[in-house]
């Protein structure tokens, strides 16, 4: 049995229904990111797992026990925030001992868990330093250790990286999984940031307005999105009409629904470049589609170089390594397109 399961969980505010029938199972030590845009409920998932909202309808189950009902400090879970929300007046010490306190630890017991926080993440010599006095990253650190002392069942973290810079953000998230799997800890982690979460998880739960979408590794989230709403969330995939895809590959397909391809399974090089080197009989037959089209646009982003282009007047983002000069194709130019049909990937109907 799962460790953590919410069943038909359901929350309106203001008669407007924010979470739906919503389901989802969490196994022990797993760490699953629930992924999906701003104002989908993230946030009031978390809040009604914790007990600091109540729900209209659903069971919280967590190790074996109900706690639908019980009030937020007797459900045993801990949660961190995107504000670090640290005591200001109290040094990084005190503030990782003060849930201990309150469940009435022993001095020596306090004195050796803290001690353990301090070194799980690596601020031992910060333990007399006040939270104005460490940077953003150390700060959330203290959170973490804080909300980890008291050994809570499950862990709830509510974008706990998004105020930090780019690069702590990065660095942080290693530490935060590295941390998470040697200690066990069973964790719900939100974001809207897809990295992130494809990045840092076992599992993620794609959420989009109020339901869990598509749950799965992030490989199988991101390599089979279900929908049109996961394939342009996840992956920034081209999103093709049916109509338009028979009019590229010239192959009968299932009319009427939509297909995803991921920009980065599109080739493109400029006519001038000649004729493509792959020797022929490659793959089999059919199963590779050329065609020829010109390029719209090309913005460069670093290593990769993103190609809108036109081809039988369908648009397609194409990405490219941006390797050398000669293969590099200019707006206006024509290119050749070339794709697996195999990466076509057929799409639910579903909310957009
Ligand atoms: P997320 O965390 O995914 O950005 P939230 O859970 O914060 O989304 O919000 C989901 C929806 O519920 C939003 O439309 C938001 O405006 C609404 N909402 C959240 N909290 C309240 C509240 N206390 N009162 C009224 N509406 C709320
Ligand atoms: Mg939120």
């Amino acid at each position: 049995m799962s460790y953590l399961i919410l069943n038909q969980v359901n929350k309106t505010f203001n008669r407007i229904s924010v979470l739906k029938e919503l389901d989802l199972e969490v196994n022990e030590g797993e760490m699953v990111t629930l992924l999906g845009p701003s104002g989908c409920g993230k946030s009031t998932l978390l809040r009604c797992i914790s007990g600091l909202t109540g729900m209209d309808r659903g069971r919280i189950v967590l190790g074996g026990r109900d706690i639908t009902g019980l009030a937020p400090k007797s459900r045993d879970v801990g949660m961190v925030f995107q504000s670090y929300a640290l005591f200001p007046n109290m040094n990084v010490y005190d503030n990782i001992a003060f849930g201990l306190s309150i469940q009435k630890k022993s001095g020596p017991q306090i004195k050796a868990k803290v001690g353990e926080m301090l070194q799980l993440v690596d601020l031992e010599d910060k333990a007399k330093a006040y939270p104005h006095e460490l940077s953003g990253g150390q700060q959330q650190r203290v959170s973490l250790a804080r909300s980890l002392a008291v050994e809570p069942k499950l862990m709830l973290m509510d974008e706990p990286l998004s105020a930090l810079d780019a690069k702590i953000r990065k660095h942080l998230r290693t530490e935060l999984r590295q941390i998470q799997k040697r200690v066990g800890m069973t964790m719900l982690f939100v974001t809207h940031d897809q990295e992130e979460a494809l990045t840092i998880s076992d599992k993620v739960c794609l959420m989009n307005q109020g339901r869990i979408v598509q749950t799965g590794t992030p490989d199988e989230v991101y390599s089979r999105p279900r929908d049109e709403f996961a394939a342009r969330f996840i992956g920034s995939y081209n999103v093709i009409a049916a109509e338009e895809l028979m009019r590229l590959t010239r192959q009968p397909l299932a009319s009427g629904i939509y297909y995803a391809l991921r920009p980065e399974a599109v080739a493109v090089t400029p006519e001038r470049a000649g004729t493509s080197e792959r020797p022929t009989g490659a793959g089999e037959e059919g199963s590779s589609v050329t065609v020829t089209g010109v390029v719209l646009e090309s913005v460069m982003l670093g290593n990769i170089i993103r190609y809108q282009i036109e081809a039988d007047g369908v648009k397609l983002h194409a990405d490219m390594l941006n390797a050398s000069p000669v293969t590099k194709a200019h707006d206006g130019e024509p290119v050749r397109i070339e794709f697996e049909l195999a990466a076509c990937i057929p799409l639910e109907a579903g909310e957009v």
